[in-house]
């Protein structure tokens, strides 16, 4: 018999079997799993008394909280559709998101209402705001005392197919306005249970929860570690002395995060030198390139690396660094090197990376090509723009936009998005790989290499660099350094120093921002 693949099954499963266990802790709140079921019923009802409907769009703006982590459940019962919002973003864009979405009913936290006032009179759609963990204004509602009104006792769910949309997530913008990606329960789904499988998720797992929920990185987070009956630990800020505090107190079992935030917490650990016997089995890192430091995650801090590599459009995952059985007799720093790699489809994946003439590139770690995907986790589309869906779902295969290349033992390694990529006397240059060597120097904390226009070679590299406290370099060095490791036509012919780097709020850094110094408003064109 046909059963369709419905996300509240996890839930579902939870409760029949871990019931008595702590689902949730968020700072003093901490909820068993039928409690986190009798709210989301509650949540459920409340939905369907301010008449949603299956198909309307819920919005929801919130760090990692218990609230927005039932309100995926309590959405998902009505059939309606959870259009998460992305913390950092500006008035005028949710104004954009929030229209564009045609959301019915928009849940806001307290401390980012501010956010919202100003755009309240231009929400065409908005019938209803909810404010959590505080009071809004007069004509909203209070999510405390409006939830504790609904009955606790199951919801009569809506019928709802696999196929259907539970979640319209706006991509993270890093290069040009947000797009509406479609995801449906079976995305969802079958996503999760690859995750669960290939992170070996059971219901020993504490979860911290870093990558933020509305990001499609920890979006998935609340299926795979509720299904398993896992701990979920809150975090609404992703500051390292938060993290390490939570990983201790609450005894911590995984994490995923941005490769970026995994570098503050490799900074701080230099400065205190954390007690690093914990319960950390594994840290996750994906969504933008990371540097080498593989192994001084693995050394230092102890905790098993995982790199994956995915985007919103696919749910998002559909490579995880694995390395080939073959190679596990090597010696560890060369282990590390292929760990570094994006590695391997996932399974529900497939996988290529084809040249221009749609040939696959040859395995020699050499050839490039761009990353394709077809799996279960692809989207149905972009929202509202049929002409975006079609330019990037073609045959089936959906186009990343990311190139890469296959070494000999078949792991992918991706070497940058094509719009990333620098092109210098004809040369391809790999902004990811400058950045990888930028970061073995002692004083670097953070870099960005972006192409920047140069006369006789028509671009060259060009790096930010934010310098670890205490320490001094000056650019003459740093290129000196760079050529020592590299080609010397890849090694930054100049550098900028600043204090921070523009970023998204999951923690990428946003190279279009930096481009705009060099390129002006009009981005580069790429061919
Ligand atoms: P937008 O599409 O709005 O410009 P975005 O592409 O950053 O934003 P996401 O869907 O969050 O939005 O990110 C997916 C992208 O992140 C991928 O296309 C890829 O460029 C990058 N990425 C993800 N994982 C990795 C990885 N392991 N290594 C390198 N790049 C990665
Ligand atoms: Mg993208």
């Amino acid at each position: 018999m046909y059963v369709p693949l419905i996300l509240t099954q996890f839930l579902d499963r939870a409760v029949r079997l871990y019931g008595e266990k702590t689902a949730v802790i968020d700072d003093n709140k901490k909820i068993t799993y039928y409690e986190l079921n009798e709210r989301v019923n509650q949540l459920s009802h409340g939905l369907k008394q301010l008449g949603v409907e299956k198909g309307d769009r819920v919005a929801y703006l919130a760090p990692n909280t218990l609230e927005m982590l039932e309100g995926f459940y309590g959405i998902f019962q009505l059939g309606a559709i959870m259009v998460p919002l992305n913390i950092r973003l500006k008035p005028e864009d949710y104004l954009y998101i929030l229209n564009h979405s045609e959301s019915k009913l928009l849940f806001v936290d307290e401390e980012l209402y501010h956010l919202i006032e100003p755009i309240k009179g231009d929400l065409q759609t908005v019938e209803k705001i909810i404010v959590q963990n505080g009071k809004g204004s007069e004509e909203d509602l209070f999510y405390d005392e409006w939830l504790s009104q609904f009955s606790k006792e199951p919801f009569a769910r809506a019928e709802i197919d696999e196929h259907d949309v539970c979640s319209l997530l706006y991509t993270s913008g890093t290069t040009g306005k947000p797009k509406g990606v479609m995801l449906t329960h079976r995305n969802n789904y079958l996503h999760a249970l690859s995750v669960m499988h290939h992170l070996r998720v059971s219901d020993e797992d504490i979860y911290l929860h870093i990558l933020p929920m509305f990001h499609v990185n920890g979006w998935g987070a609340p299926f795979y570690y509720t299904a398993n009956g896992a701990t979920h630990i809150c975090l609404r800020k992703a500051k390292p002395e938060l993290i390490f505090e939570k990983i201790k107190n609450h005894n911590v079992t995984v994490m995923h995060m941005a490769p970026t935030v995994l570098n503050t917490l490799l900074q701080y650990h230099d400065q205190h030198q954390n007690d690093v016997s914990t319960n950390v089995r594994v840290v996750i890192a994906g969504s933008a390139p990371p540097p080498a430091f593989v192994k001084r995650v693995e050394n230092e801090l102890g905790w098993e690396f995982i790199q994956v590599y995915g985007m919103t459009e696919s749910s998002p995952l559909s490579l995880i660094s694995t390395i080939r059985p073959q190679l596990k007799n090597l010696p560890i720093e060369e282990q590390h090197r292929f760990k570094a790699k994006a590695g391997f489809p996932m399974i529900g994946c497939d996988v290529k990376v084809v040249k221009e003439n749609g040939e696959e590139v040859k395995p020699n770690g050499k050839e490039i090509g761009e990353v394709i995907t077809r799996s279960n986790g692809v989207m149905k589309g972009y929202w509202k723009n049929e002409e975006a869906t079609m330019s990037t779902i073609q045959n089936g295969w959906l186009h990343t936009g990311d190139m890469a290349t296959v070494d000999e033992y078949g792991h992918i390694d991706i070497v940058d998005r094509k719009k990333d990529i620098i092109i210098s006397g004809g040369e391809n240059i790999s902004s990811i790989e400058v950045e990888g060597v930028l970061y073995e120097h002692p004083a670097v904390q953070e870099a960005a290499v972006i192409a920047i226009p140069h006369e006789k070679w028509g671009e060259t590299p060009h790096a930010f660099v934010v310098i670890k406290e205490g320490e001094t370099v000056t650019e003459e060095e740093l290129i000196a350094f760079s050529r020592q490791h590299l080609a010397h036509f890849k090694a930054p012919t100049s550098i900028s120093f600043v204090d921070e780097l523009p970023k998204t709020a999951s923690g990428k850094i946003q190279k279009v921002q930096l481009r705009k110094h060099f390129w002006g408003e009009r981005e580069r064109l790429v061919n």
